[in-house]
């Protein structure tokens, strides 16, 4: 089987231009000690927003690698798809992320909720997990309200990987299984069974995504309260770690972080559980190669600074519609958004400054990366305009692009 190797980054890249620098910044690395696998991702969303097809995400990797002779693994995955859409993404995708949060809260019939509360009988009453401080009382009720909330998802999950399966082999792709796309967390002990259930359908899941504790919005830094999300993660991690043993689960089974760029304020504590426990991790990012795109236009000056701006001006006057698909996963204070006419009259490094993700500097505006974040579909309706700028200045982007993801994200994340 197609096996992932313990740290991966899911390097998400809206236009497929930035495939060299985000294999640059990894391979970096890499020569630091560290191997991290990286993993094109894109959405079926992401794919209609800017007109691409999947293929096209197996060809950016492929060529990065080539051009740049990387002898690692690597994947390119299928992200967040479902039995609806996942046809298109067979043949390129050799790492599926399926979503099933759509699904949870369904109830599942009367004849499945039992036999899996007969599963679990070995697990109830004080259910002890090593190096968790404090016993989790389980009972029938408890089952019943766990089967109730996520059996209908996982029996889901089972047909989705059963059907990738069938086209194409169970030697020859990752799975992952994400649930992040919901309002309220998932508890250790709600995940324990989870992977229960994932052991009953016979997926042999190697990233798992639950929805933490605080708010992951897009592109910007963690909102919630650290400590709380420290002790969930440890519990995961351990939860994790014990329901291998006890499932025969895959043994490198690792939790999945969506929307895990720019999270700054979590990064140490993710960075000391790993190695308390010497556990991988697989990161998701998205939006924040797209966000050093529009940095490295404003700083190459001229036109490209002009159509950064455009995109500012254009994002400001549609954005109910731009944010409107993101309700979930951004918080803008339209108050602290500058004008059209402000930004009209901003140097290269004034705009840079502003969204370019530095707490602290006295010039980031975390309202303005928001914005930005979702008006991808501004630079997608600019077409070949778009694309143009993006050859012309590439180098100054690359440079941007292989910045933030080894100096802000890898460096913090894995102490290199
Ligand atoms: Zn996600």
């Amino acid at each position: 089987m197609k096996k992932l190797g313990k740290y991966s980054f899911g390097i998400g890249d809206r236009f497929a231009h930035q495939g060299n620098a985000q294999l640059r910044a990894l391979m970096k690395a890499q020569n630091g000690g560290i191997e991290v696998i990286p993993v094109w991702n894109k959405s079926n969303r992401e794919h209609g927003y800017v007109h691409s097809l999947p293929p096209d995400t197996r060809k950016e990797a492929d060529s990065a690698v080539k051009d740049l002779g990387y002898k690692g693994d690597y994947c390119v995955d299928a992200d967040h798809i479902n039995l609806g859409n996942v046809e298109g993404f067979i043949h390129s995708s050799d790492f599926f992320t399926i979503d099933v949060a759509g699904k949870i809260g369904i109830p599942a019939s009367n004849e499945d909720i039992q036999a899996f509360i007969a599963s679990c009988k070995s697990y109830t009453g004080q259910l002890n997990i090593p190096n968790i401080s404090h016993p989790f009382l389980v009972d029938e009720d408890l089952l019943k309200k766990i089967a109730g909330k996520f059996l209908t998802a996982i029996n889901e999950a089972g047909n989705i990987y059963r059907f990738i399966t069938d086209r194409k082999g169970a030697a020859n792709f990752v799975t992952e299984i994400s649930m992040d796309e919901v309002e309220s967390p998932q508890s250790p002990v709600e995940l324990f069974f989870i992977l229960k259930m994932i052991a009953n359908q016979n997926i042999p899941a190697q990233t798992i995504a639950p929805k933490f504790t605080g708010r992951f919005n897009k592109g910007v830094d963690y909102v919630g309260e650290v400590s709380m999300f420290a002790k969930e993660f440890e519990e995961d991690i351990l939860v994790i770690d014990y329901a291998i043993k006890e499932f025969h689960l895959m043994d490198n089974l690792k939790l999945s972080v969506h929307s895990g760029s720019d999270k700054f304020s979590i990064y140490p504590e993710i960075q000391r559980i790993l190695t308390k426990y010497d556990k991988g991790i697989h990161v998701k990012t998205a939006g924040t190669t797209w966000l050093e795109e529009v940095i490295g236009l404003a700083v190459s000056g001229g036109e490209a600074l002009k159509a950064a701006k455009s995109i500012y001006a254009q994002a400001l006057t549609r954005q109910e519609e731009l944010c409107a698909p993101y309700a979930d996963v951004i918080d803008i204070k339209a108050d602290q958004l500058p004008s059209v006419a402000e930004v009209e009259g901003w140097s290269s490094e004034k705009y840079a400054n502003t969204l370019r993700h530095i707490p602290g500097h006295p010039d980031y505006n975390p309202n303005f990366r928001q914005l930005i974040h979702v008006g991808y579909k501004i630079a997608a309706e600019m077409g070949d305009y778009y694309t143009d700028l993006l050859k012309a200045n590439k180098v100054v982007i690359g440079q941007c692009v292989e910045e933030n993801l080894y100096d802000r994200h890898l460096k913090r994340l894995f102490k290199l």
